[in-house]
């Protein structure tokens, strides 16, 4: 019999376990602090369940761990992992500090079947999607690897100690909502007052737009914050760098988020990457501030960093500026996002599903 790795597991499903197990539900709600927050890796260190369930529960469950296969750190502070997962694929998340904070951006699936473009994951293709023990790990390991517990902290010097993480982005490789069941149920086990304990505010979900999921998600009322990944002001432009704006184009897509149930103060935010030559005029920022004229947002400038093989160019800053200027006239909140971690691939749309040669 295969076993069942509890950190694929809802609450329920673990009370479901339970059960079938003969013991009470509350056990399930023990259990499921010791995987996700107090982070053990075997059934055994559950000391406040007796002996007899560790050995029962011992027999069809277990609990998974990604070893990071990589780690490269970027002259600006940002780190980027490299997971290899169970079956040989790999996946990426990327640390980056900032004054008060430090972000996680976390990948969603194995490559994408987006095909933004400007994207190398997008260029890469779809292999599968992450189930809940690949992302919600994502987030564990690194934590682990930053803040080690106790007792190694007393035997090395110098190990880089940084503090807890302390936003997540879902931006890193894939669509988050094309993995939709288990997007919402790693987001429950991450806001979940037994689970990782993440305030919802601090939680960023980053969509291409796709409009029947958004809907969906609205109704899940889960408070974190949605980035839409927009890119263009006009039809024309967006289809030829993003195909999903073919199927749900950009009136569709604005009309839907109208009507996306925001919590008090907060907004939207836009994700527009520069190109050169493609988006980055006066015109195109006329256009956008006019097409969000209705909609609490906020939008991020973040100037493409061209990679080998694109066929896109980095925008001169000059227009970039000028770009940004245009939008603040308008009364909008427009921030340049420098790429974090460029030099080391991190930037937006730049994490790829490679395998480990050799
Ligand atoms: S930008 Fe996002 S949605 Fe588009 S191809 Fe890349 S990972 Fe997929």
């Amino acid at each position: 019999m295969q076993k069942i790795n509890l950190k694929n597991l809802s609450l329920q499903e673990i009370e479901g376990l339970v059960e079938s197990l003969g013991e009470k539900p509350y056990r399930a709600r023990q259990i499921y602090e010791w995987v996700f927050q107090k982070d053990v890796s075997d059934i055994g260190e559950m000391t406040n369940l007796s002996l007899n369930l560790r050995e029962q529960l011992n027999k069809p469950a277990y609990i998974s761990r990604l070893s990071i296969a990589n780690k490269r750190t970027s002259s600006d502070g940002t780190s980027k992992y490299l997971f290899l997962l169970e079956d040989g694929n790999s996946i990426e998340s990327v640390l980056i500090p900032d004054e008060d904070r430090l972000t996680l951006c976390i990948s969603t699936q194995v490559g994408c079947k987006l095909g933004c473009a400007f994207c190398l994951t997008g260029k890469s293709g779809f292999v599968r999607n992450l189930s809940q023990s690949e992302i919600i790990e994502q987030i564990l390991s690194v934590q682990r690897e930053i803040r080690p517990p106790l007792s190694s902290l007393l035997t090395k010097e110098g190990n880089g100690v940084v503090g807890d993480i302390t936003n997540i982005v879902l931006m890193g490789m894939g669509e988050p909502l094309d993995n939709y069941e288990n997007i919402i149920k790693s987001i429950k086990t991450m806001i979940s007052p037994n689970g990782l304990k993440i305030p919802a505010r601090r939680i960023t979900l980053s969509t291409s737009g796709l409009i029947p999921e958004i809907k969906k998600l609205a109704k899940e009322n889960l408070k974190i914050n949605l980035a839409i990944s927009l890119n263009a002001s006009d039809n024309e432009t967006r289809d030829k760098i993003m195909p999903v704006n073919k199927k749900y184009p950009i009136e569709e897509l604005l009309e839907a988020l109208k009507e996306y149930p925001l919590p008090p103060n907060r907004r939207i935010t836009f994700e527009y990457v520069i190109i050169k030559g493609l988006n980055d005029s006066i015109e195109d920022a006329k256009r956008l501030s006019n097409i969000l004229k209705n909609i609490k947002c906020k939008i991020n400038l973040i100037p493409f960093n061209s990679f080998e093989g694109s066929d896109y160019e980095t925008p001169d800053y000059k227009n970039v500026e000028e770009f940004q200027n245009f939008l603040i006239s308008r009364h909008y909140t427009a921030i340049i996002r420098k790429s974090k971690g460029a030099d080391i691939c991190a930037a937006c749309g730049q994490l790829r599903s490679k395998r480990l040669e050799g």
